[in-house]
């Protein structure tokens, strides 16, 4: 009997051997090349990137945080400065903005969807704010036309944080095209993920994209003509050619996760006490992440999950507000309230394209045998 093997969170290990010889053949030619650091597989992943987005460039960096951080500074954001972003997000993107010498400004986000809201950024604003990073959380893509609205009407930059939505899609944009530049992080769990950090800017803008090209290559124009005191962020050839190959298959697999989307809804549908993660339009949402709202005893389900060998997540378990990380400024208990409770009743399902139905029947089985008082 194999029903009791571990359902894993995400299975890379399943989708390596989906993708065995093209992959294996990508990384013997790198090492066959000594391709390691620029060379033509990162500027052929970068252009095949930047056309996936719809953008005029891509630029390979070491991870997504940094992406995040290099656009900041590059776009002139940084003491002094206060950039507005959601609290319920990956610690990373508030990190960017600490590092790249600003101040995070939370605010909270929309109880259906987890989403950045624009009345809630409006309502933040101060005589010194500066930029705006919407986060495109577990893969569905924030309402971007009225944050951009208010970064015109108030001379913003908006940075998409789209680390966790890789080619979502509304009305003929992709993530990464909405704004003055958007951040991608390729950590090998997200929906294109490289065998080990990497992360990726986007933009239109020649002057932003040659910037943080050079910044991130040691302030380099030449081998030794150092412009300023860059810092070392590239991404690695290896990691480029592993994901030239991954990008040619992540249209698939965004299909096949919204199919497993689909699929847990039709399975959990009508179980009391759950409630299913809400979709603003098909093909705004990726699904990096299958994510469930109960109404009690969240941490219970995922105990009884973990008994059947069923891998579940939390994303994320403490508002940003709350970490010591972000102590000195200054938010209370209570400063926002919607995330604070969808952080006590979250729980991220398993989810990947390599997710079998036999699995997601034995995920919603168990989700059931729960809510119903089993034991
Ligand atoms: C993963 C992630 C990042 C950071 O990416 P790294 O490549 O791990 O640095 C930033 N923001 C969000 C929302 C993420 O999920």
């Amino acid at each position: 009997m194999t029903t009791n093997d571990t359902i894993p969170f995400v299975d890379l290990v399943g989708q390596y051997h989906r993708y065995r010889e093209e992959l294996n053949a990508a990384i013997q030619h790198t090492l066959e090349n000594a391709a390691f650091i620029g060379g033509p597989a990162l500027s052929r992943f970068e252009g095949g990137f930047a056309e996936l987005c719809g953008t005029k460039h891509a630029v390979g960096v070491g991870n997504g945080t940094d992406a995040i951080e290099l656009a900041l500074r590059g776009l002139g954001i940084g003491p002094g400065d206060e950039v507005i972003t959601a609290v319920n997000t990956f610690i990373a993107t508030a990190e960017a903005i600490v590092h790249a010498g600003a101040k995070p400004v939370f605010v909270d986000v929309d109880e259906a969807t987890a989403l950045m809201r624009p009345e809630a950024v409006e309502a933040a604003l101060t005589s010194r704010t500066r930029a705006i990073i919407p986060v495109h959380l577990y893969g569905q893509l924030v309402e971007m036309a009225p944050i951009m609205e208010i970064a015109k009407a108030k001379n913003l930059a908006v940075i998409e944080d789209a680390a966790q939505a890789h080619a979502a899609e509304e009305n003929g944009t992709r993530a990464g095209a909405f704004a003055n530049a958007a951040c991608f992080s390729f950590y090998p769990g997200k929906n294109l993920g490289a065998y080990g950090d990497a992360g990726a800017m986007v933009t239109n803008d020649d002057r932003l994209a040659d910037w943080v090209r050079r910044f991130a290559n040691h302030g380099r124009a030449d081998k030794f003509g150092h412009e300023m005191a860059g810092r070392n962020s590239r991404m690695d050839g290896l990691q480029a050619a592993i994901l030239e190959v991954k990008l040619r298959h992540l249209l698939t697999w965004s299909d096949e996760r919204r199919a497993r989307a689909k699929r847990y809804d039709e399975l959990l549908k009508g179980v009391s006490g759950v409630t299913l993660p809400k979709v603003r339009s098909e093909g705004a949402h990726v699904f990096h992440l299958y994510v469930i709202r109960v109404s009690k005893d969240r941490d219970d389900l995922r105990a009884f999950l973990a008994d059947r060998n069923i891998q579940s997540g939390i994303h994320y378990p403490i508002s940003l507000h709350l970490l010591p990380a972000f102590k000195d400024l200054g938010y209370e208990p209570g400063a926002f309230p919607v995330a604070e409770r969808l952080a006590q009743e979250i729980v991220s399902l398993p989810m990947s394209p390599e997710l079998t139905e036999a699995q997601q029947d034995r995920v919603a089985d168990a989700v059931r045998a729960f809510v119903g008082g089993a034991s």
